[in-house]
């Protein structure tokens, strides 16, 4: 069986650009999820934790969050680059999902860096955060059913700590959806960049 990693800096990262994918990717590949912050410093990410173990046990996935520093995980490279080739080196990871390396916040771009230093002979795709990629131009699109664009709604409403954030609000992940469905012909869609395809794209 194939493995696929996906990679947030902050938990949501992964459920809002990449969920889609992620889930429909489950179903035939060994999932690794990876987050690089807990993100403990802001006041209303109390429970942030409780809510991502709450979601890493919906998606059945092999999960791991670090604490790195939120916003400062760019100071880390090194122990993201260990951490990472550490999933480079014992398992054969066809595909990696993670933030854009033009995402303008710095957490995400860091990780997005580290990603490619670290797997260069791996399938690389950057997901969509769109209130902090405002440049992003995808080259892959990949359609979803009416089914898992639904789940992918529910799950991201898990994170009831982030309600008050509107690129997390329903209307906002479901417009995106919506918006990047209506460019490829499909009811819903999720759009990646495209850094690397090694040996084609079987997702
Ligand atoms: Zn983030």
């Amino acid at each position: 069986m194939d493995s696929v990693l996906f990679v947030g800096a902050h938990p949501d990262d992964v459920e809002t650009g990449a969920l889609g994918l992620l889930l429909n990717l489950s179903a035939r590949a060994k999932v690794h999820y990876l987050v690089m912050s807990k993100c403990q410093d802001i006041p209303r990410n109390t429970h942030i934790l409780d809510e991502y173990m709450e979601v890493t046990k919906r998606l059945h996935v092999s999960s791991q969050i670090l604490d790195l520093p939120n916003r400062q995980i760019e100071n880390h490279g090194q122990e993201m680059r260990d951490v990472l080739e550490r999933y480079r080196d014992s398992d054969t990871i066809r595909l990696v999902a993670c933030p854009s390396i033009n995402d303008i916040h710095q957490d995400h771009k860091a990780v997005a860096d580290e990603v490619v230093r670290v797997f260069r002979h791996s399938t690389v795709l950057f997901f969509e955060v769109p209130h902090s990629c405002p440049f992003f131009e995808p080259r892959f699109f990949y359609p979803l059913n009416e089914s898992t664009a639904q789940k992918k709604l529910e799950i991201v409403g898990l994170y009831k700590s982030q309600r008050a954030q509107k690129y997390v609000q329903a209307d906002a992940i479901l417009g995106t959806m919506r918006m990047r469905g209506v460019q490829c012909g499909s009811e819903y869609a999720e759009a990646y960049e495209v850094w690397r395809i090694v040996g084609g794209l079987s997702v």
